[in-house]
């Protein structure tokens, strides 16, 4: 891994080598987030255009020059990444922001972004020789390391707060993940899992507490940039819950800018929902971040106690970004009208950055002549209840087309 200089902590600065410190830093504690600093001399020498030009990984290992693995001993079977960056003009014209791109991580093997940072973390979990791996989450995350551990005969142990999406659920039962339904919260069951993998020697793929998830996430930046030929959109429009997105997309675009592949840094926008909104809070008024009750039924975002706030506050500061908070009822607007137009159907947090959007045109907080792209996150298939709260009734008919007929007259 001579890639990797060091891992730097987010709080006191301290820099150490990967090899003696897993997670966290041992001076600042779980809070003190590692960020892991690279040798980008070294690697522009190895990592260039031309031989992306000439590379058929069309997944997130075309980037393997630029993440924090042992290239030798990586294979995971499963397509990740290199998810589709839509042109989505007609909707972009409707809501007045005509240069709109959509980039669909719906798209991935369990149908989130989350796959992206599962990659990295079982890659990481395999290389340290791990049999098992575990983490909290609101749901994605868990079914996403689930399936990426199948994928590869990894053990997961999965702790989720009892209502997350039966989707979800469902989807760590058939990956054959060992899951814990915790009667609290996510932030109650993050909690646990340290604890738990502490106790039994599991490898830890938890939000921001492990610093090579967000270099997994950082791939959607280096995705959304190669995609537009290395022209770096203007601004990017994503969900915030933990924040490990948003800050993984920073780090995407900034080792971009370190390599002189691309030549500014998109401004960032992050997406709270009005019920959850710690990140937002924090950054506008420029004080440590307070955990909050949340409530709202973006269940992907509904977190509290923001673990990856550090580096999402980064990414925000230095791109010159901010923060929007939307309804839930703006979800579910945009949920549908994102579908409506594009065919992409995101889950209600998987649309948050998208109703965000919205929102900023609103506001004027964006300008037409920008080039933005949207980030969904999830697919809406994972949680049908939101989906149907969003949809008007479908027409019950018996089965004569009389019946067909009369329908279509009573509706012109
Ligand atoms: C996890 C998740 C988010 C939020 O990502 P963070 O890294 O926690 O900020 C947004 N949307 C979906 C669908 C997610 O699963
Ligand atoms: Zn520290």
């Amino acid at each position: 891994m001579d890639q990797v200089v060091c891992l730097r902590c987010m709080i006191c600065g301290r820099e150490y080598d990967p090899e003696n410190v897993p997670y966290t830093c041992p001076s600042c504690g779980p809070e003190g987030i590692l960020d892991v600093i690279y040798d980008y001399s070294l690697i522009a020498r190895r990592f260039t255009k031309e031989r992306l030009l000439s590379n058929r990984d069309l997944s997130i290992w075309r980037y393997l020059e630029l993440l924090p693995l042992e290239p030798k001993k990586l294979r995971l079977p499963l397509h990740v990444g290199w998810t589709p960056l839509y042109q989505a003009e007609e909707l972009g014209r409707d809501v007045g922001c005509p240069h709109l791109l959509v980039k669909d991580d719906g798209r991935n093997p369990t149908a989130s972004f989350k796959d992206r940072a599962s990659s990295i973390g079982v890659a990481k979990a395999i290389e340290l020789g791990h049999q098992a791996i575990t983490c909290a989450s609101t749901g994605n995350a868990a079914s996403s390391l689930s399936g990426v551990s199948a994928s590869v005969g990894l053990r997961s142990f999965i702790f989720v707060p009892h209502n997350a999406p039966k989707a979800k659920v469902a989807q760590l039962l058939m990956y054959g993940a060992k899951v814990f339904l915790v009667q609290g919260t996510y932030d109650q069951a993050f909690d646990l899992c340290l604890e738990a993998s502490r106790e039994f020697g599991w490898y830890s793929r938890n939000t921001a507490f492990n610093p090579y998830l967000s270099e997994g996430k950082k791939t959607g930046a280096l995705e959304i940039c190669e995609q537009l030929g290395w022209r770096a959109p203007d601004t990017v429009f994503v969900s915030v819950g933990d924040g490990c997105i948003i800050g993984g997309l920073w780090k995407g675009f900034h080792d971009l800018l370190q390599l002189g592949f691309i030549d500014h840094m998109p401004r960032l926008v992050g997406v709270q929902a009005e019920g959850c909104q710690p990140i937002k809070h924090a950054f506008e008024t420029c004080q440590a971040v307070k955990t909050v009750q949340p409530e709202t039924m973006a269940d992907s975002i509904a977190v509290g106690h923001p673990r990856d706030a550090l580096k999402a506050l980064r990414a925000l500061r230095d791109s010159d970004g901010f923060m929007v908070a939307v309804s839930d009822q703006q979800i579910l607007d945009a949920m549908g009208l994102l579908a409506r137009k594009t065919g992409i159907f995101g889950e209600p947090a998987g649309v948050t950055g998208f109703a965000g959007l919205l929102k900023a045109l609103s506001q004027e907080r964006v300008d037409p002549s920008e080039r933005v792209v949207v980030v969904v996150t999830g697919n809406g298939l994972k949680d049908v209840d939101s989906a149907l709260r969003a949809s008007p009734e479908p027409t019950e008919i018996e089965p004569s087309l009389e019946a067909v007929a009369r329908e279509l007259r009573g509706r012109s």
